[in-house]
């Protein structure tokens, strides 16, 4: 099996014996009816999910559970680190006997067995992911006892056969083939076309075969001791928690590596045992709507997975009632009991056994977006269930309001062409089209566009603004695909490195898409398929601004939410969503227009300071239009402008493709400048060159420029009665010499922009902190600046080293898979490293200068998971691209809210 993924070897086969010794005195093992001390619900470390609600319903409801027993992750985890712990055989034989004695039967027995089911459990549900096994204690004899007490030998040689298959297969690593072919010559010699219609003679028989197949793959008869069949069950859970399936999914998902399973044993109960029996699953709520009205599948005379996998057409709860009136009653009472309970919409499997209502499983249900807003509203007006406002922000998550701003695949189980990093959420359909040029001039023939690249650079813009959504073969989360994408709310999938372009085509699994092909791609997900997909709208419900204006409420005063936009629209927006102000704006992108991307390069091709000055002229009237809009869009609050960061290389062409043209029709003589000029720029690691600050102390006339055209630009929003505060950021500072510089042009600027002003614009001086020796360096840093705004992107990059643009298509999914890393560190603050770096710098800064303002700009102050790091770290606010803005609000009063509860603790 794969082993631990934490500690080294050593490490870990100690800890393992460690606990394997000092088991006797915490339980590896607990009935369902054990009376804890906490109620087993909060239990879900130890007992997993499916255990802890088990015994909650079991010791603490009273419902109709067949018994049974849970096995805890302990006993997984002290497994996968030191093998099979010492005392679990013991255990196991112990709550085997006592479940013996309580269901008056016994496993194995040959007239009246006893039978379990065996399933995995982990804390969060893995659907799927993990291995079940049903039917355990048949054997040549019990066989024959299930056949004697149902009366029906056809029914007990059919689960026999399903248990030999299913345990060869899973325990003992039988192809499942192996049974395949036995069975569909069965079927032929019967002369039948389905499994049911088989008669018990040639279940017989074929119970026979399968045993024949299982020595022969194994070497070994197949085992018919309960007790050895229980031990291998048991095992092949705790293996198959690092099975493939369940590594991927725990990836995809982020569910820590480390967790283990728990395993449920239980009596199994049947209801495919007549007519008066039946299996079903009920929701206590719409779960796709949040209606208040239960909701669930039912089949008569059926098996739970027979209600899954839809091989059946089931009912709905309705027509259940027609069948059985009385448990239908009994079981809304119970979903009534339950909702009371858990104070929330609860999912339930159950079964009837021969008129008899038994509850197999019960839990906090999933649920659509639409329907975890509107239930968290309901819930607290309902009076059974009084959640408080505090209680229904915690309810709703992140991917909720995702789900609810953007569009979506409308079916499931599309056929993908490839699969990709989901960069920008929001589902597309658009035609392909492999260069910007040709995206934008197809998007001025009207069509929709989706527009794929290798990777895209800032020369992309144009064509990646008409996008419906875009995807790239190369490049991660934080690559300018994804972040300029995330910023406009475009969806697009990158670093999907099954696509292979070639020219105006491309290859992907041995699918060909050529230029003009339709395609759909859903950058919540990461999918691209081919063809058009039809797309749910995005409709958010009404309750999502009475949630989000809760939210509000909780984070006043602690942590504000404001936006990364760079242009007077995207400011609008971010405005609408909820910003409380620009946490960054990247002016680079204010030079990337088709009219403004010559004049750029005529200033860099200056050759005298006179020419250079003219172009900056120009460029100081297009950028200061530019800030009226913003500031106009985000009158009386914050607006951070980040001076020139990207190296100025990002503006030019590049040098391969001049060298081409060279190389075959030849250049033009400004081409032929052109080229000279991306030579003498062109740096062997750009990222690390000359950029941000760099870049100002080598041509200081740039940021004199930007910020004259910034104050004049606040200047003319204060004549015309707005009220503009405006934060002028140095990029990429790593010394206090450098910002002091820095700040004195800044400073030089403001008063000459300024001056013989009577009511002079509100402005402030910071940098960002986006090298590891600015934060540790931050003391001396906030002696120059007024506030700091962490750069977690180029701060993550730094901090380990991983070129932003290039690990996460490669190497990314290799170091999440094998748990190298638990989580992508450009997607979610690592912790212990970049996230220690970060508290560090704002207790230096703040040590220097307790009032100095925190914020971060970095993609991180749009997740969740990092937003609560900055909380505790002390920031005020943080700044995310305009449409994760709602998340950011919902998962700001998440962190403030955790944060009370660690207080009462
Ligand atoms: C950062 O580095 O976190 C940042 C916001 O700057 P950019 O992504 O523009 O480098
Ligand atoms: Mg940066």
């Amino acid at each position: 099996m794969r082993r631990a993924r934490c500690g080294n070897p050593s490490e870990r086969s100690q800890r393992g014996a460690a606990r394997a010794l000092t088991s006797p005195a915490v339980p590896y093992v607990y009935a369902f009816d054990h009376k804890h001390r906490r109620p087993p619900m909060d239990m879900k470390d130890l007992l997993g999910g499916k255990g802890a609600n088990l015994a909650e319903m079991t010791s603490v409801l009273g419902l109709p559970v067949p018994p049974g027993f849970t096995i805890t992750t302990d006993a997984c985890r002290a497994y996968m680190y030191g093998g099979w712990p010492d005392s679990l055989d013991e255990e196991i034989a112990k709550h085997v006997f006592r479940l013996e004695k309580k269901m008056g039967r016994k496993l194995g027995d040959p007239f009246d067995p006893l039978l379990v089911s065996v399933r995995s459990g982990a804390k969060f549900s893995m659907p799927g992911m993990m291995d079940t096994v049903l039917n355990l204690g048949l054997n040549d004899l019990s066989v024959k006892g299930i056949a004697h007490v149902t009366d029906d030998e056809r029914f007990a040689y059919d689960s026999y056969r399903r248990f030999i298959a299913m345990y060869g297969r899973i325990v003992l690593g039988v192809d499942g083939a192996a049974f395949e072919e036995p069975f569909e010559k069965a079927k032929h010699n019967a002369g039948v076309s389905s499994d049911a219609e088989l008669p018990a003679s040639a279940l017989r028989a074929l119970c026979e075969e399968y045993k024949v197949v299982v020595r022969a793959a194994t070497g070994k008869p197949f085992p018919q001791k309960p007790r050895d069949q229980l031990r291998g069950a048991v095992e092949a859970v705790f293996r198959s928690w690092n099975g493939a399936r369940a590594i991927a999914y725990r990836v995809r998902e982020r569910i820590n590596h480390d967790l283990g399973t728990a395993v449920n044993v239980q009596a199994m109960v049947f209801g495919n045992r007549d007519d008066n029996s039946g299996t079903g699953v009920g929701f206590t709520r719409n779960a796709a709507t949040g209606e208040n009205k239960p909701y669930g599948d039912f089949l008569v005379n059926a098996q739970g997975e027979d209600v899954v996998a839809g091989i059946r057409n089931t009912d709905d709860l309705d027509h259940m009632k027609l069948h059985f009136p009385v448990i239908h009653q009994d079981l809304m009472d119970i979903f009534r009991r339950l909702e009371t309970h858990y104070r929330d919409m609860c999912d339930t499997e159950f079964t009837i056994e021969q008129g008899k209502l038994y509850m197999l499983q019960t839990r906090v249900g999933k649920r659509t977006g639409a329907a975890a807003l509107r239930m968290a509203v309901d819930m607290t007006k309902d009076k059974h269930i009084r959640l408080t406002r505090t209680e229904a922000v915690m309810r709703v998550a992140a991917e909720h309001l995702d789900q609810v701003l953007h569009p979506q695949f409308a079916a499931k189980n599309l056929k993908v062409i490839a699969k990709g990093l989901a960069a920008s959420p929001g589902a597309a359909v658009g035609k392909v089209y492999f260069t910007a040029d040709d995206a934008a001039d197809a998007a001025d023939r009207g069509e929709k566009v989706v527009l794929v690249r290798n990777e895209t650079s800032p020369e992309d813009v144009h064509g990646m603004m008409v996008s419906e959504g875009i995807l790239t073969a190369r490049g991660g989360l934080v690559s300018h695909a994804a972040v300029v994408a995330r910023g406009w709310g475009t969806p697009a999938v990158v670093g999907a490195d099954s696509v292979k372009i070639d020219g105006k085509q491309f290859t992907a699994n041995g699918v060909t898409v050529k230029e003009g092909d339709v395609i759909s791609l859903d950058g919540t997900t990461g999918e691209v398929v081919l063809g058009a997909v039809t797309l749910s709208a995005a409709e958010p419900p009404a309750e999502f601004n009475i949630v989000l204006a809760w939210a509000d409420q909780i984070r006043k005063g602690h942590l504000a939410v404001r936006a990364n936009a760079d242009n007077g629209p995207d400011s609008i927006n971010a405005r609408q969503f909820g910003a409380e102000g620009i946490g960054l704006c990247r002016t680079e992108h204010m030079f990337l227009g088709d009219d403004r991307l010559p004049v750029v390069r005529r200033m860099i091709l200056a050759d005298t300071p006179a020419a250079e000055e003219a172009a900056l002229e120009e460029l100081r009237k297009v950028q200061k239009a530019d800030f009226i809009e913003i500031l106009e869009a985000m009158d009386g609050l914050p607006v951070t402008v980040r001076l020139l960061d990207p190296p100025l290389h990002e503006f030019l062409p590049r040098v391969e493709e001049l060298e081409i043209k060279k190389a075959t029709t030849g250049l033009t003589p400004a081409e032929v400048k052109l080229l000279a000029a991306a030579e003498s720029w062109a740096e062997f690691n750009p990222m690390l060159g000359t950029r941000g600050v760099r870049l100002g102390v080598v041509k200081p006339g740039l940021y004199a420029m930007q910020v004259r055209a910034l104050m004049e630009a606040a200047a003319e929003r204060v004549a015309n009665g707005g009220k503009p505060i405006v934060e002028i950021m140095i990029p990429l500072t790593v010394t206090r010499e450098e910002l002091a510089l820095a700040r004195s042009w800044v400073e030089g600027a403001i008063a000459e922009a300024t001056k013989g002003m009577k009511k002079k614009p509100k402005v402030s001086i910071g940098t960002m902190i986006e090298t590891p020796r600015a934060a540790i360096r931050a003391d001396e840093i906030a002696e120059e600046a007024d506030f700091f705004s962490f750069g977690t992107n180029d701060l993550t990059q730094m901090t380990f080293g991983f070129s932003r643009d290039d690990v996460e298509s490669r190497m990314m999914p290799a170091y999440l898979e094998q748990g190298l890393l638990k989580r992508n560190p450009f997607e979610t603050i690592d912790q212990s490293g970049v996230g220690e770096l970060v508290r560090m710098g704002a207790a230096r800064g703040r040590h220097t200068k307790p009032d100095l303002k925190l914020g971060v700009c970095g993609e991180h102050g749009g997740d969740p998971e990092s937003i609560g790091l900055f909380y505790d770290a002390g920031l005020d606010y943080v700044s995310c691209s305009p449409f994760r803005v709602p998340i950011a609000r919902l998962a700001a009063a998440q962190a403030v809210i955790g944060a009370g509860h660690a207080d009462t603790k």
